[in-house]
């Protein structure tokens, strides 16, 4: 079966996510409405079940090429390609200057989800690109705007993210890759990247690589870093593409899943003939690069949702043609008839459902941080964002693997088999929870950054807001456990995650479990508060507005005890790691 967009429940929540950030009050974005979005997601959906989908198998089976340096995307990437650039998606959220659209993010994220959902090997070009832009206009000069961005917005150049080496993976500190200054203002770059996703390929003219790399004198660890705008063609003074700029693909990875985009060993400055300019101030190359992290970390948790979106089509589908086993009456039925059946099928869409409704009201937070006059509530909003991007990069893509599991197991044997395309998606998915930063590294971040150097304050707010919803309805038995769970993660705060004497080493063993429990919070809250709104709108579509209220219940009977559960083990942790010899 071919992706459709799971269209109306797109339109609820974007709609919800619109009224909870009170985005009709930003005067910038009074263009804009839901029926714009509406427009422009029915004709998304066409491009992404009509181009897209149809491609991404032939991504998996065949793959890319690699020789002589030169890279190969797999059959109709580079049509596709074309269709994508010229249709105007890449820049549909950056600015109209350069030749995006200028739409806000509310509206951008669920046209995104329907690229990652339909094909997220051949897609992965677009954060870069999207990422990319927003470095280079939060931190690039005029001279390095003027370049590059109308190139990148209007995807006539890609660009690729240039950090991992050998030694340098999660520890970016490490990396060695050097950046030599020159008399002329230019630097000379030279060094190795590994992993570097679309580094090389044959759909666009040039590629710009965003390279972080040492200065002579740098300070040492992540302190020591600058970033570098390394085209791999030079551009010359009329804007067209100069020179070959020494960068070569040494080779791609032969991966478990995304086979359609390339994986790219990158080799800078062999001939030392690699020049690459310096963006933003030198040793601020991490930071500057925070942006664009933050960025794929967002879109990294919106492709677990992708993903699980997809997954959940397939086997709903499935489990309504599969015959086997009897009912009550003694005959036979569709497998969707058993109960477990049903309860893996919940598990996905109620999992898919809330995590949706998280990276939509975080894309809408994103536009009033950017957008909101009023400092106070901008501020706000970033603050917000921080806290919840490593929680939702974290807990999707975690998460999405444990559901595209359940999706295979609803297909039995056939999932086990390739043509049914699933066993794809579980081989797709298994790296969203590595690249952009490991649920582990996320899940250290905040711990440490975004809770403990902030005594909890963000966090605090947070809860608030849950208990909020929890409050509006204190008769709901859903909102009753969610107030439960909320009483248990204050106790855990106080005794131990704020816990100024708390062992380091022990803290840092229960971080994956705690993120997980925040996780698991956050998906119910965003479920109760969609319950309460389905309560108030039900006359108007009883199917739709009570199988909301249904997936809330389901979520609170099923999957909140495991946030509890992980809370549990956060309190209980005893050196529980500490004292076996491996
Ligand atoms: C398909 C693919 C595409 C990629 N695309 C890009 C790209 O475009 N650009 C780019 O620069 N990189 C890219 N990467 C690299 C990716 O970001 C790294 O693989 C990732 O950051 C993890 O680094 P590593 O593989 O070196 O693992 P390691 O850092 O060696 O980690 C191994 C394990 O140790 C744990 N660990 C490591 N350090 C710590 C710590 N301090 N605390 C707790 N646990 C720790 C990790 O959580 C993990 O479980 C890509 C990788 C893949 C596979």
């Amino acid at each position: 079966m071919s992706y459709q967009a799971p269209y109306k429940d797109m339109q609820w929540l974007v709609e919800q996510a619109y009224q909870t950030q009170q985005l009709g009050n930003l005067e910038s974005l009074q263009d804009f409405d839901l029926d714009l979005a509406n427009a422009i997601m029915d004709e998304a959906n066409k491009f992404a079940s009509g181009v897209l989908a149809p491609l991404n198998m032939v991504g998996d089976v065949e793959g890319c090429t690699f020789s002589d340096g030169q890279v190969t995307t797999p059959t109709g990437w580079k049509d596709a390609y074309a269709q994508f650039r010229d249709s105007g998606w890449i820049g549909l959220a950056l600015p109209e200057e350069y030749g995006g659209q200028g739409l806000p993010k509310y509206i951008a994220q669920p046209v995104n989800e329907m690229w990652l959902s339909s094909n997220l090997a051949f897609v992965m070009f677009a954060a870069l690109a999207q990422g990319g832009s927003e470095i280079l206009l939060k931190f690039g000069s005029d001279e390095l705007k003027a370049r590059y961005l109308t190139q990148i917005v209007t995807g006539e150049w890609t660009v690729a993210m240039a950090l991992t080496e050998p030694n340098a993976g999660s520890d970016l500190g490490a990396l060695t890759t050097k950046a030599i200054p020159q008399t002329d203002g230019t630097y000379q770059i030279k060094g190795q990247k590994i992993y570097i996703t679309y580094g090389e390929h044959d759909m666009a003219e040039n590629i710009v690589h965003l390279v972080l790399a040492r200065t002579p004198d740098a300070p040492a660890g992540s302190r020591g870093l600058s970033l570098f705008a390394v085209p791999k063609y030079r551009v010359n003074e009329d804007g067209s593409c100069g020179e070959f700029n020494d960068i070569r693909c040494t080779g791609i990875e032969h991966k478990t899943g995304l086979h359609g985009s390339p994986t790219c060993s990158i080799s800078y400055g062999d001939n030392d003939a690699c020049v690459g300019e310096l963006i933003g101030n030198l040793n601020q190359g991490l930071m500057a690069m925070f942006v664009l992290m933050n960025e794929a970390r967002l879109s990294c948790g919106m492709q677990g949702v992708g993903l699980s979106e997809l997954a959940f089509q397939k086997a709903q589908q499935y489990s309504k043609e599969r015959v086997q086993g009897a009912g009550a009456d003694g005959q036979r039925v569709a497998i969707i008839e058993h109960p477990d059946v049903k309860r893996m099928l919940l598990n996905l869409r109620s999992e898919s459902f809330a995590l949706r409704s998280l990276g939509y009201q975080i894309a809408a937070l994103i536009d009033v941080a950017e957008q909101s006059k009023d400092a106070e509530t901008a501020q706000a909003a970033e603050k917000r964002i921080a806290l919840l991007t490593p929680i939702f990069k974290g807990f999707a893509t975690e998460q999405a693997n444990e559901l595209v599991g359940d999706a295979i197991q609803v297909y039995g044997g056939m999932g086990f088999v390739e043509e049914t395309g699933i066993a794809q998606v579980m081989r797709d998915v298994r790296i969203t929870t590595i690249y952009e930063g490991t649920t582990g590294i996320q899940a250290k971040d905040l711990l440490h950054r975004k809770i403990r150097m902030d005594q909890g304050r963000c966090i605090s707010e947070l809860m608030a807001d849950i208990r909020d919803v929890v409050e509006k309805s204190p008769d709901s038995v859903v909102n009753q456990r969610l107030g439960q769970v909320l009483n248990q993660l204050a106790h855990v705060l106080d005794s131990t995650i704020l816990n100024p004497s708390a062992e380091l080493a022990q803290l840092d063993a229960v971080a994956v479990p705690f993120l997980n429990a925040l996780g698991g919070i956050c998906c119910a809250w965003q479920l109760a508060e969609l319950a309460q709104q389905a309560q108030v709108s039900k006359a108007q579509d009883e199917v739709f507005f009570g199988n909301v209220v249904a997936l809330a219940e389901f979520y609170s009977a099923y999957k909140l005890p495991q946030a509890q559960a992980a809370l549990t083990t956060v309190i209980e942790e005893q050196n529980g790691v500490g004292n076996y010899e491996f």
